[in-house]
């Protein structure tokens, strides 16, 4: 008898039909002897028409508030897959996260988990109930509602089977595992047995959002073993796992992520002296904007050109402060760009394998694009381009790559 922690996500639990396919799944696991916890997210869609509301009031609506709204979305479909649980005879109960209580900081609309107080669920399990829990939300120190960020139901899930110590936690969702690029841009794009925790933190900060980059950091940090599976075909799905395999047969890149979330700005001109790069940044970063690529090229009349990208969201505030900063320090102009994409190729097989960037930018040369900015790290490389050939650059790149399924075998 395993104790398995359940989590299903938007689109699984999308209509009262689908609650009760979710129902008779997790009958099927009661029926075998295991112990389940189930987290859920909101129906489909439902979160976005939440935020939607509050921006019909306020443009930055505030962060308590947008909270208590946006959690409640969770707390219908705990209590929808309860009933559907109760009706085929399967004893229920639901929790918010304030019920169960999971503990995070007060950091609205990003909130961390702090710490799980499981025993409620032990004691419900202990009696025989399937226990179903608000992904997404928590309470902070004073009681007030906090939500984890978008996509956060994969991290309750991960935190609820660490602080449960479950067999295993599985993420349940509208594709049958992590594949090596979005299938739904990339047709021949492969499902992947298994993918590290390294691997995985990267594709998830790189943009692909089938799991919450939090969820990977808990699950490595914990050690909680990891499946991604579809909610309503069978399959092995995807395990995410700690150890490399033999890096003789490991393929050298394992996926390719990208985002369209982010933008550029050129300050351009500034006198190159000691401390320009602080002078350029300190003001961005005392203004809370996260600063992704940097570089910084040196022109002849001792002048300099330095560009960073910032998150979309952050463009206009940081066009704004960098306008500011030229004035001061007595630079040419600065330019931004929100018509960027970042692309990145993820595997642990780069560390023993040289030329990989090369054979990145030569596929990309062959479609004509242009590389406006390049950064790298052990096991990934980063360009950014501009967003009209994000597909064609993924799909070159997959192919360059072979990673591209045979023929007749994709999805
Ligand atoms: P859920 O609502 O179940 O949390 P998400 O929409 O958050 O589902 O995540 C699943 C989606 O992630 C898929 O529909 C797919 O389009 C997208 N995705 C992006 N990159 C990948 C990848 N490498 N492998 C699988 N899915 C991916
Ligand atoms: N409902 C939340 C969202 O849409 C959390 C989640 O689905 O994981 O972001
Ligand atoms: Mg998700």
């Amino acid at each position: 008898m395993a104790l398995i922690v359940q989590k299903f996500g938007g689109t699984s639990v999308g209509s009262v039909e689908r609650i009760e396919q979710v129902a008779a799944k997790v009958k099927k696991f009661r029926d075998n002897g295991d112990d389940i916890v189930v987290v859920v997210s909101a129906m489909s869609g439902e979160t976005n028409r939440l935020i939607d509301l509050a921006r019909q009031i306020s443009d930055q609506p505030v962060p308590r508030e947008l909270d208590v709204m946006v959690s409640t979305g969770e707390q219908v479909t705990i209590a929808l897959l309860a009933m559907a649980l109760i009706k085929v005879g399967v004893p229920a109960v639901s929790y918010t996260g304030n019920q169960v209580r999971i503990h995070t900081d007060s950091a609205h609309g990003k909130a961390r988990i702090l710490q799980i107080d499981a025993q409620n669920i032990r004691r419900d399990l202990e009696a025989g109930r399937v226990v179903v829990v608000a992904g997404f939300q928590g309470v902070d120190d004073q009681g007030n509602i906090t939500t984890l960020g978008r996509g956060g139901s994969d991290t309750t899930g991960v935190a609820l089977a660490a602080a449960l110590k479950a067999d295993e936690c599985q993420i349940y969702t509208d594709v049958d595992g992590v594949y090596t690029t979005d299938p739904r841009v990339v047709a021949k794009a492969q499902r992947l047995d298994r993918i590290t925790f390294e691997e995985m933190l990267e594709m998830a900060s790189l943009g692909s959002k089938v799991l919450q980059i939090r969820a990977v950091e808990f699950a490595g940090k914990y050690s909680v073993p990891l499946r991604v599976l579809h909610s309503f075909q069978e399959g092995p799905g995807t395990l995410i796992t700690l150890d490399e395999e033999d890096s003789m047969e490991q393929p050298i890149i394992s996926g390719i992520a990208f985002n369209r979330d982010e933008a550029k700005l050129t300050i351009r001109g500034v006198p190159d002296t000691p401390g320009v790069a602080f002078k350029i940044l300190g003001p961005i970063s005392s203004a809370n904007v996260e600063v992704d690529m940097i570089v910084q090229n040196v022109a002849h009349d001792n002048t300099t050109d330095f560009t960073f990208t910032v998150h979309r969201n952050d463009y206009q505030n940081g066009l704004q402060i960098l306008e500011s900063t030229a004035r001061e320090i007595g630079a040419r102009e600065v330019i931004g760009d929100t018509d960027i994409a970042k692309v990145s190729i993820v595997g642990v097989g780069m560390r023993s394998h040289a030329g990989v960037a090369s054979r990145m930018f030569e596929a990309l040369a062959k479609e004509n694009i242009n590389i406006q900015m390049i950064s790298t790290s052990e096991i990934k490389v980063s360009v950014v381009i501009e967003e009209k050939y994000l597909e064609l650059a993924v799909r070159a790149l997959h192919t360059a790559f072979e990673l591209d399924a045979p023929a007749g075998t994709a999805e």
